[in-house]
């Protein structure tokens, strides 16, 4: 396995991973957000590119959410270093999927903060999608389940830090907004074109989805894909509320089609 680093045209950083063995190329992007925020994006995961943000605050280093597992935060940590001094690490699950967690274990000395629900299923869930997703690992994967949970938000009033309740993707969804860039990461809550509904909280997921355009952040930054147009929080809240009015036409074909579809199975299967 040999390493490199290239430095794309609009100043972007890729460091990209060859494995020769499997003629396989896999890199992690890098991308300046604001003032203090950093954007990991890794592509190991089928079709899928997974982001961890990452907020250089005053005191303290904030990681969203810990993708596939050790070896991609090891990665991630090598980049911090070069921007910033030795500071401790506050980890952040968005929610209990697998592909937001599975680092968790690269942070063993660190506070790991979830929603309480969060927390509870990633203790009912996590070890059978270990074993169910195993071939994604990155590293050996150890299941280590969030430190301090809150229900409503927490607060970091020196770093101007805030992580909130956000049901919509799951019920056990949270978000985090930093003030001093107005930069929200939404985990899963926003997706394009249309997110997967796999919670039957639809109102609340409305709810959630009015709350951030209340925020009105500069910059929104999802779990998956590239940073969106202003106009995909309404896109998603437009799409949630036609399905709950059963109004869907306009998803039943296109680019929206086979999401559609699979949204109402999931559904059709949670009130069964
Ligand atoms: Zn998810």
């Amino acid at each position: 396995m040999g390493h490199g680093q290239n430095y794309l045209n609009n100043g972007e950083v890729v460091h990209a991973r060859f494995h020769t063995d499997q003629m396989r190329s896999e890199c992690m992007k890098v991308q300046e957000i604001g003032k203090r925020g950093f954007l990991f994006t890794f592509f190991e995961l089928d079709n899928c590119p997974t982001n961890v943000f990452v907020i250089n605050g005053k005191d303290h280093l904030f990681i969203c959410d810990t993708f596939l597992g050790p070896d991609s935060m090891e990665e991630m940590k090598s980049h911090v270093r070069s921007f910033s001094e030795e500071k401790p690490f506050v980890v952040f699950n968005s929610h209990s999927h697998w592909d937001h967690i599975w680092g968790n274990c690269a942070f063993p000395s660190s506070v790991i903060i979830s929603h309480t629900l969060c927390r509870e299923t990633i203790m009912k869930e996590a070890e059978s999608e270990l074993q169910q997703y195993e071939e994604y690992k990155m590293g050996n994967v150890k299941i280590v389940l969030p430190t301090l949970t809150f229900t409503q938000s927490v607060f970091f009033p020196d770093e101007d830090v805030t992580f909130f309740h956000t049901p919509g993707h799951t019920k056990d969804s949270a978000s985090c907004l930093d003030h001093v860039d107005n930069t929200l990461f939404v985990g899963d809550n926003i997706e394009e074109p249309i997110p997967y509904l796999f919670s039957d909280a639809l109102g609340l997921y409305v709810h959630t989805l009015k709350e951030y355009l209340r925020i009105d952040a500069t910059t929104v930054i999802p779990g998956h894909g590239t940073i969106p147009d202003e106009s995909i929080i309404t896109e998603n809240v437009d799409y949630v509320e036609a399905f709950m009015r059963n109004d869907t036409e306009k998803y039943e074909k296109g680019k929206y089609q086979f999401l559609h579809q699979m949204n109402l199975k999931i559904q059709r299967e949670n009130k069964k």
